[in-house]
């Protein structure tokens, strides 16, 4: 794995976003003392040894050096060769948690030009937070080391279209697409005058508000350094990711 050591960088890339989540002048420490909730995890699956485990600053620049490159087209597909395949056979030890979309044109280790083990990915439509999106986090990030959790929405999103058009409609949408609906109405009923766009990054904020205050796990990893939660949004046009400062929906 590629350690990134741009310190100053780092710093100046976290006071554009929400310096309340981690404080970057104290880098976090190893996770040696993390909470431990979960006693009967594969043994193989505990946290990242601290010689790869990179700090929220240092995940986040990866992540944003791996969409420019993906944006310029100057892909370098890291981690994809039959080697890397299987140094992580046995065990893994991503750097990043990304919660987004399963809209086709938004795949993080294509977005961010990241290879096999590097992202712990979930995927549902709209990007929603369910008990069990929140327990795949808590796990990748108290078992595999994970110091970043990205909400990743997007342009266009079609089941934020749906979720508008259904809600404007004072109507249902079919089957148990209703309960993407249900997931998306605190986004779309904060945004009611604004547009879609609008309203997908006020539901990717809402998702970071709400991890933030995820107790036990979340909340204890963000209060000690350990990992730190961001909102993003990904351009269908450009490919770039706007990493999303703190504002009020
Ligand atoms: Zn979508």
């Amino acid at each position: 794995m590629k350690n990134i050591f741009l310190p100053a960088a780092s710093i100046l890339l976290f006071c554009l976003s929400d310096s309340s989540a981690i404080d970057v002048s104290n880098p976090p420490q190893e996770q040696a003392s993390a909470p431990k909730s979960d006693a009967a995890a594969p043994a193989e699956h505990k946290a990242a040894s601290s010689e790869s485990k990179l700090s929220p600053a240092d995940a986040l620049e990866r992540l944003k050096t791996g969409n420019k490159r993906f944006v310029t087209g100057k892909l370098e597909h890291p981690g994809q060769t039959p080697r890397r395949r299987s140094d992580i056979a046995t065990a893994q030890h991503p750097f990043a948690v990304v919660l987004t979309c399963s809209d086709s044109r938004t795949p993080p280790e294509l977005i961010f030009d990241q290879g096999l083990g590097d992202l712990f990915v979930i995927r549902v439509a709209g990007n929603i937070l369910t008990d069990e999106v929140i327990g795949s986090m808590e796990y990748a990030v108290e078992h595999l080391g994970a110091s970043l959790i990205v909400v990743l929405g997007h342009e266009r999103c079609g089941a934020v279209k749906a979720a508008r058009e259904t809600l404007a409609a004072k109507g249902k949408a079919p089957g148990h697409i209703q309960s993407l609906v249900k997931a998306l109405t605190p986004a779309v009923e904060a945004t009611a005058s604004a547009d879609a766009e609008t309203t997908a990054k006020t539901n990717e904020r809402l998702a970071v508000q709400e991890l933030r205050s995820s107790t036990p796990i979340l909340s204890e990893f963000i209060e000690g350094l350990q990992i730190a939660v961001l909102g993003a949004h990904y351009d269908l046009d450009t490919g770039a990711v706007e990493f999303l400062k703190e504002a009020k929906p």
